[in-house]
């Protein structure tokens, strides 16, 4: 008996693109003695900056811990509320928690998955001191809306950029003109340092508090003491935490962003063969470039309308039984356990996101065939 010799595909929903520089980077920072926060610390914070069009980066563990910094600087507390899109990963909710004060959620757009002025301003009350507002997935909120909106009610705008980087609002990158934004380089984003995040500000003396917060409350950081030829006795002036990032996850940091621009260019040729393909398949709506800005495609998501042919949940067991791994759509807080009892308004769009929309493999190891194969499952689903 012979049996067709059909080889299972294996394509995974993201690899991280790293390459033999970022092991040679993260060699040398090995070899140079010098592994804990130091001059490669300083110089990714100053190159990311530049990059993402922000005044200074303070280089952080995560972006959880620097959304944590963020609600600091903001000076957000217990009795405050922080509006927050449910329809995000959970550290942005997790985030207000950790400063004793109130998530409150917002819906979102159906098309960018984003927060609005409206979708605020539906649960803004008296206590809103700030809004944590994600651009989701790498598509970019509309700032300019958006800012406009946060200065006439007088609350702070913290930006909740963990996917965003490279992608652009009104010509110019998402980053520029932020108050304060943090962002994530966990490998599930396009650059990455194995864990780690930044915060980016405009104000030199937020960037001198959150260098501060993220070592312990010191007034001198570590590696200036070690340099100093003189004696430095530093001083403790509030509660920090210990949030540093490593020489050696900067050394790597600085090569991937090296890379991000043609990471970008490939993520943005491969969801543009997505959508050729999609166009022929009923009841899909894919992400897309919003009209004031550009997406670095972070995610590829696919929202399933009422016409497509089977469930979402039906569609990833079929995906992954031909070796495809999708993954369910992003998540929304207010349905976890964690914020069991937590009060919520109106959140049809988030919910409907949610449950219908899944993320297709999108990677530099993705070929065209690869694409033509998933699509084909979803199409067959369809039974068209
Ligand atoms: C990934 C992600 C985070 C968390 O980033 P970490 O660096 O893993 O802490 C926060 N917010 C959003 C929107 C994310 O996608």
């Amino acid at each position: 008996m012979t049996l067709e010799a059909v080889p299972q595909r294996k394509i995974a929903v993201m690899i991280p693109l790293l390459g033999e520089e970022e092991a040679q980077a993260a060699a040398e920072a090995v070899r140079s003695g010098w592994v804990a926060q130091g001059p490669r610390v300083a110089q990714f914070e100053e190159a990311f900056a530049a990059r993402v069009g922000a005044g200074h980066g303070v280089a952080v563990s995560s972006c959880t811990t620097g959304l944590h910094l963020a609600m600091l600087a903001v000076g957000v507390g217990p009795g405050d509320e922080v509006i927050v899109p449910s329809f995000s990963f959970i550290a942005t909710a997790n985030a207000v928690r950790y400063v004793g004060a109130t998530p409150v959620f917002a819906d979102v757009d159906l098309d960018t998955g984003n927060v609005t002025v409206e979708t605020l301003d539906a649960v803004r009350t008296s206590r809103t001191r700030a809004v944590i507002a994600v651009h989701q997935g790498g598509v970019p909120l509309d700032l300019m809306p958006l800012r406009a909106a946060a200065a006439e009610w007088g609350v702070a705008l913290v930006e909740d950029a963990a996917c965003a980087a490279g992608s652009t609002v009104d010509g110019r990158p998402v980053g520029a003109g932020a108050t304060i934004a943090a962002w994530s380089f966990h490998p599930r984003k396009l650059v990455t340092t194995g864990e780690g995040g930044m915060v980016t500000v405009d104000d030199p003396e937020w960037t001198t508090r959150l260098k501060r917060l993220r070592e312990h409350g010191m007034n001198v950081s570590a590696a200036d003491r070690h340099r100093s030829a003189q004696p430095i006795l530093e001083a403790y002036l509030e509660t920090g935490y210990n949030y540093r990032m490593t020489d050696i996850q900067a050394a790597i940091g600085l090569v991937q962003l090296d890379r991000l621009d043609g990471i970008i260019a490939q993520r943005r040729e491969l969801a543009a063969r997505y959508h050729e393909l999609l166009a022929d398949v009923p009841g899909t709506r894919a992400v897309r470039d919003p009209a004031y800005g550009t997406t670095n495609y972070q995610s590829f998501w696919v929202l399933l309308d009422p016409e497509f042919g089977a469930t979402r949940d039906e569609a990833l067991a079929a995906l992954a039984a031909k070796g495809v791994s999708a993954r369910r759509g992003i998540m929304a807080a207010h349905l976890e356990p964690a914020y069991e009892g937590h009060p919520y308004a109106d959140l049809r769009n988030t919910e409907r996101l949610t449950r219908d929309s899944l993320i297709l493999p999108l990677h530099h190891a993705v070929t065209e065939d690869d694409q033509q194969y998933i699509v084909d499952v979803l199409r067959g689903l369809n039974g068209a």
